[in-house]
């Protein structure tokens, strides 16, 4: 690892501004950010700790929804009672992800913002896009199974890793950033961004600016969201395929739904043909198979991961069923 020197930031303000300058990151949990830097993969000069900030607390909104500090870690969100009861797909999603070991220390911001990639990201003997632009894409023709189905470019076919990101997308999440230029709130649906011809950036994020919260709106159907994770291992594995799945009934038709997908896309993909084909449906098979159909459409597999649209599909029938029944474990 090369050398570099930490600072702890004392405010917000000094962390956005010292982001402003050269060859410098800030520094929270480090569980992706220190990987990149043992493989040469991020050569800061500086990095600015902003662990002891005071964004750490789960607080209520007064619309009645959630304020989540973008410093409270990963296994507290996972763990908060009211997470639990209001909003259980979230939990799960957090819960299926990485190890107990980095959910304790990783941050719900550093979770966000983990860098979109594939192995060949991290392996300094292959050209990457993404590390360095215009280099190549030795995923787009070499192993791709683990790879993007959906939204992808000739210039980067990685996923987004994120399993927590998933649910947020589903819950119809705000992110609170902050920046030099002050404060904005965006959906969370348009924080990441799809590779196109620079897959160097992950999500809209200008520079300096950080994420300082997420907040979910009140969402009384969330109660029976199901977030079901199909990977290779139990444990410790990222997505082949996810979905989250949020269906309310009312008189035995579809009154919302909410789906979104991961394992599939550069970003967390938010199905909403599928949802809008979904509301005043009845939920049967004809149904399930439609909205999954419709919401693998434009799909374009790679040589290695074609399995992924048909087990996609299977994924949103069995997500979308389990929610409508009251929701529980997938
Ligand atoms: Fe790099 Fe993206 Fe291609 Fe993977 S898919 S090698 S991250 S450009």
């Amino acid at each position: 690892m090369k050398s570099f020197t930490y600072q702890r930031a004392q405010s917000i303000q000094e962390a956005t501004q010292k982001l402003m300058q050269a060859r410098t990151e800030v520094i929270a949990g480090g569980t992706n950010l220190l990987d990149r830097m043992k493989v040469f993969l991020d050569e800061p000069d500086q990095l600015i700790d902003i662990s002891r900030l005071s964004f750490n607390q789960i607080q209520p909104t007064s619309q009645g929804g959630l304020r989540i500090g973008a410093l409270v870690r990963n296994t507290q969100l996972a763990d908060d009672a009211t997470v639990r009861q209001n909003y259980p797909l979230l939990s799960r999603a957090i819960l299926s992800g990485a190890s107990q070991q980095i959910r304790n220390v990783a941050t719900i911001g550093g979770n966000i913002l983990q860098r979109t990639r594939c192995p060949y990201y991290y392996d300094t003997g292959f050209a990457c896009n993404k590390r360095k632009p215009g280099s190549g894409c030795p995923a787009a023709t070499g192993l791709n199974r683990m790879n993007a189905i959906l939204g992808a470019s000739d210039q980067c076919v990685a996923v987004h890793p994120s399993d927590m990101c998933v649910a947020l997308a589903a819950l119809d999440a705000i992110v609170e950033i902050e920046g030099a230029k002050g404060k904005r709130q965006i959906p969370f649906t348009d924080l990441h961004r799809l590779p196109g011809n620079q897959p160097q950036f992950d999500t809209v994020l200008q520079p300096g600016e950080l994420i300082t919260a997420v907040i979910l709106p009140p969402m009384s159907a969330a109660k029976s969201g199901v977030y079901l994770k199909l990977r290779d291992r139990s444990s410790y594995a990222f997505a082949l395929v996810s979905v989250a799945a949020i269906v309310e009934i009312s008189q035995n038709k579809i009154k919302t739904a909410r789906l979104a997908l991961g394992g599939v896309a550069h970003k967390p993909w938010r199905a909403t043909a599928a949802e809008q084909f979904l509301i005043g449906k009845s939920v049967d098979d004809d149904t399930l198979q439609q909205a999954a159909t419709l919401a693998l459409q434009g799909a374009k597999p790679l040589a290695y991961n074609g399995f992924k649209v048909e087990m996609t599909k299977r994924a949103i029938r069995r997500a979308i069923g389990i929610s409508a029944n009251g929701g529980g474990l997938a």
